[in-house]
């Protein structure tokens, strides 16, 4: 699989703060990264060093294979904070400086205001604006050039549900394109929504880095019982069951299960099950085991 972005043990102190801890992971090319980790993390950090607008006190990292340089920073779009965008211009005018300033033509305007779904809107006022609108502006004048990679810090911050969810699926389809995106967020939940890869820092250490439903799943729970659980219990002595409540409860890797087995075995063996269900081990539970360690 190709790689995007190979970060290599990179380390940032301020001062007496060591914000990035010899931190080391690979952005596979097509991917949605989420960079996850509480506020004061090192996530502004580590995406600020990437960017080239701070220096790593130590390590390094490679942009599509090579040591980044004018060229692969051209096939990367970015939103690191709400951009400054003129209140009393149009979205097309503002868009039209950004271009100016990032020495690209004029022809790509209306391709991203569409990708955004503000062409219609494309002569209003940024003033005018809701702040999911402002988001969805960032993030097409993130696109203008058509970079390969784009790279969000926290592209949720502050929306509403609904702009929360325009973003969201905005990301999707943009990944669906062939687009790789790397986003920092603090939202478990949004990296379960939007991201298939992770990496987890805490207080500037990577606790653990690769795909979501490995890193964050990685138990299956099956779920029986019948009218005697003694009985159960017995039958499915192999399972190594755990009684919880009225319940019994087998543990499993993901995706290892088989439910028409266990249902099977337990009719072969004289018990009608009235209760056969699979639970994944929640995510909140995951991350949690993995920050607490
Ligand atoms: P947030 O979600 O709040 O943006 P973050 O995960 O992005 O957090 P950073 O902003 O990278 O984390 O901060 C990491 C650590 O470095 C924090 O302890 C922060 O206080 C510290 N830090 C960040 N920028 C500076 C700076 N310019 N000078 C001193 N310390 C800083």
């Amino acid at each position: 699989m190709q790689t995007v972005l190979s970060i290599k043990n990179i380390s940032k102190k301020y001062g007496s703060i060591q914000a990035l801890n010899n931190v080391s992971f690979d952005v596979p090319k097509g991917s949605v990264f989420g960079i996850l980790g509480p506020n004061g993390s090192g996530k502004t950090t580590l995406l600020g060093i990437v960017l080239n607008v701070l220096e790593a006190s130590s390590g390094s990292y490679e942009l599509l294979g090579k040591e980044p340089d004018a060229d692969s920073r051209k096939h990367i779009g970015t939103l690191l904070e709400t951009p400054n965008f003129y209140h009393y211009l149009s979205a097309e005018k503002n868009l039209q400086i950004v271009a100016e300033i990032k020495g690209k033509g004029f022809d790509d305007i209306d391709n991203v205001l569409q990708k955004v779904n503000l062409l219609e809107r494309k002569t209003s006022k940024f003033s005018t604006y809701s702040l999911g609108m402002k988001q969805r502006l960032a993030i097409a004048s993130a696109l203008l050039g058509n970079p390969d990679v784009l790279i969000l810090d926290e592209p949720t911050n502050g929306l509403d549900p609904v702009g929360i969810a325009e973003i969201r699926g905005l990301i999707q389809t943009l990944s669906a394109e062939g687009k790789t995106i790397i986003m920092a967020s603090h939202l478990l939940d949004e990296v379960e929504k939007v991201c298939n890869y992770v990496a987890i820092l805490k207080k500037g250490v990577l606790l653990t880095a690769g795909k979501v439903d490995e890193v964050l799943v990685n138990e299956d729970i099956v779920e029986v019982s019948c009218n005697d659980l003694n009985k159960l219990a017995n039958v499915l002595s192999n399972y190594n069951p755990k009684q919880k409540d009225n319940l019994l409860q087998l543990y499993f890797a993901t995706g290892v299960a088989k439910l028409d087995e266990i249902n099977k075995h337990c009719f072969e063996n004289g018990i009608v099950l009235t209760h056969l269900y699979l639970r994944k081990k929640s995510l909140e539970a995951k991350f949690l085991e993995i920050t607490n360690n």
